[in-house]
């Protein structure tokens, strides 16, 4: 607050708890509006239970929780009064700004909080903290699929690795099947399309173009809904090239990509036992899956 003096000291300041994640904007703006018509604005909630004194373990009385308020952040202040009344009280031990802005008789608005605003200060809050997040976000699947032709080259890129091959997988673009599918995994699951709707093979930006760009969009699409990734999983589709000794840098490859941890990633690689497309080495293919939490409203 100092420092903000000293610098370019606001009209209006609002103090909060870094411990309370939930804060909304509706109720930034309550407190913000409410400074219009008073120096000092605290959101505040009624008590849901009893209150008791207790004493040695013992009930020794019931406290009238209809006067009694919890208060939570941010407080609202005009910035002068508020810092004045900091230095005037710093040596006095109060729990928060409300307290010292009362010492220095600012007369103080009570705005409705939000039950939702809590506080994460024990251990055993955590546990709130996750039901909260599972009351807020539902979580969303999406598969995808894409096969590629095999023919003259020697690499092939898959999961955005080139791997030294007698062939090369041919595409519009890098033909990389493993991101293709994913991408089309990330979509699904926010029910955004198709990677050839984002992305058309008759558009000649797209020409070789290398695909790790299409899954970074897939990945913006999600964010941009407030949502985030929470794993995908692959199964790449070949008798040759051998996957095993790549896998590892295919997942770290693909966890760069999407901007998340490398266990939220999974690469699996099968035959099709010389079967079809895939088992006569004309092709490979690739399957995904996604999961994705999206906010609840946005879902
Ligand atoms: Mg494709």
């Amino acid at each position: 607050m100092e420092h903000l003096d000293k610098s370019e000291a606001p009209d209006r300041i609002l103090i909060h708890d870094a411990a309370r994640p939930f804060v909304s904007t509706e109720l930034i703006s309550a407190i913000l509006h409410s400074l219009d018509d008073c120096v000092g604005a605290i959101p505040v909630v009624a008590i849901p239970d009893s209150v008791k004194t207790v004493d040695k373990g013992q009930i020794t009385g019931a406290v009238d929780r209809s006067m009694l308020r919890q208060a939570q952040t941010p407080q609202g202040f005009h910035f002068a009064p508020i810092i004045e009344a900091h230095r005037q009280y710093k040596d006095v031990d109060v729990t928060d700004d409300a307290e010292i802005a009362a010492l220095a008789g600012i007369s103080l608005l009570a705005v409705p909080g939000e039950p939702q605003n809590i506080k994460i200060t024990l251990p055993e809050d955590i546990a709130q903290l996750r039901l909260l997040e599972r009351a807020t976000y539902v979580t969303r699947m999406g598969t995808g699929f894409d096969v590629h032709r095999l023919g003259q080259g020697d690499h092939v890129m898959l999961g955005g690795v080139r791997i030294a091959h007698n062939q090369s997988l041919i595409g519009h673009s890098d033909a990389d099947v493993a991101l293709h599918a994913l991408t089309d995994a990330l979509l699904g699951a926010i029910g955004a399309g198709d990677i050839g709707q984002h992305f058309p093979p008759e558009d000649d930006r797209w020409k070789d173009a290398p695909s790790d760009q299409f899954l970074r969009h897939a990945v913006s699409l999600v964010q941009s809904a407030g949502g985030k990734v929470v794993n995908v999983d692959l199964t790449i589709i070949c008798e040759a090239p051998n996957i095993a000794p790549h896998s590892d840098a295919m997942r770290g490859s693909i966890a760069h990509i999407m901007g998340v941890d490398v266990d939220c990633v999974s690469i699996k690689a099968t035959t099709t036992e010389r079967l079809g497309t895939t088992g006569d080495g004309t092709g490979i293919a690739a399957q995904a899956i996604a999961a994705v939490e999206l906010p609840r409203e946005r879902a």
